[in-house]
């Protein structure tokens, strides 16, 4: 699943290209994917103004339009020449004023979905109302109220997108590892100089994801077709039986609520309640 390194690069890659488009055709071959109240037609001939990102939401704005990208699982975005033959289960196709490329939307799972939205609408928007902080921005102070009083395992509340924006399961391992965290400590637990070292491992595991240009685990790829490289240097994220980087110990990997999570047994251990 794409997670905020992931987006984060997809947004930097699209914005030089899509920034000043002019959307003129969408072809939708699943229905599902496109959710909208309003009619098609209605969002086409506006210029694209800026395409962003919140938490792992791609936004495209076209005013008085924005388009929410929701990739989920398996969604893929590729700018590509209109004569290049389709990526496999492309579903959404956009085509623009004046040029040979348009935008592809890939889904081989199709969790992922498209909503076109209001500008005056945005802010009604539930998934929005409810984003917790961005992950990348994230200080110790702003960790320690959004984790206040919660008993829940600190894992299952990094990849929760109200506590925090952005985190899935790759970089939430990477932070607890980095920050000698057992990943089902229970949140109300931690000491403050472990949400300090948290916060700054989160950000730390983020801007290397972003350095790397995202992890091509599985079917995250560029909107050009290139791979990311963070699977190569991932630290402690599916290095079950590896040993561990920092102390040799083999890494162990538990399933906590269903998502696995891989940690150092030695480094990261349960505190003592
Ligand atoms: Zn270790």
């Amino acid at each position: 699943m794409p997670e905020l390194p992931e987006v984060e690069t997809i947004v930097r890659a699209l914005r030089p290209v899509l920034c000043g488009q002019i959307p003129i055709k969408i072809t939708c071959l699943k229905s599902k994917i496109l959710r909208s109240t309003e009619a098609w037609t209605d969002f086409l001939n506006h210029p694209v103004t800026d395409i962003a990102r919140k938490g792992k939401l791609i936004l495209i704005k076209t005013p008085p339009y924005v388009w929410l990208i929701h990739l989920r699982m398996t969604g893929q975005l590729w700018w590509q020449h209109k004569n290049t033959p389709l990526p496999a289960h492309t579903y959404l196709i956009i085509n623009m004023k004046n040029t040979k490329y348009e935008l592809r939307y890939a889904d081989v799972r199709q969790f992922g979905y498209w909503q076109i939205v209001h500008e005056s609408k945005l802010s009604n928007i539930p998934f929005l109302q409810k984003l917790g902080p961005d992950a990348l921005n994230i200080t110790p102070s702003l960790l320690e109220k959004q984790l206040q009083k919660k008993r829940t395992a600190i894992k299952t509340l990094l990849l929760n997108q109200q506590c925090l924006a952005g985190l899935g399961n790759i970089y939430s391992d990477e932070a607890l590892w980095l920050s000698g965290i057992h990943p089902l400590t229970p949140a109300n637990l931690l000491r403050s100089h472990q949400i300090k070292k948290l916060a700054r491992a989160i950000c730390k595991s983020l801007q290397r994801g972003l350095l790397l240009k995202g992890s091509s685990i599985r079917d995250y790829l560029h909107p050009d077709g290139s791979k990311g490289l963070y699977q190569k240097h991932r630290l402690v994220y599916a290095r079950e039986g590896l040993a561990c980087m920092r102390c040799q110990t083999p890494i162990r990997r538990i399933k906590i609520q269903g998502r696995s999570s891989c940690f150092c047994p030695q480094c990261q251990k349960l505190p003592e309640s």
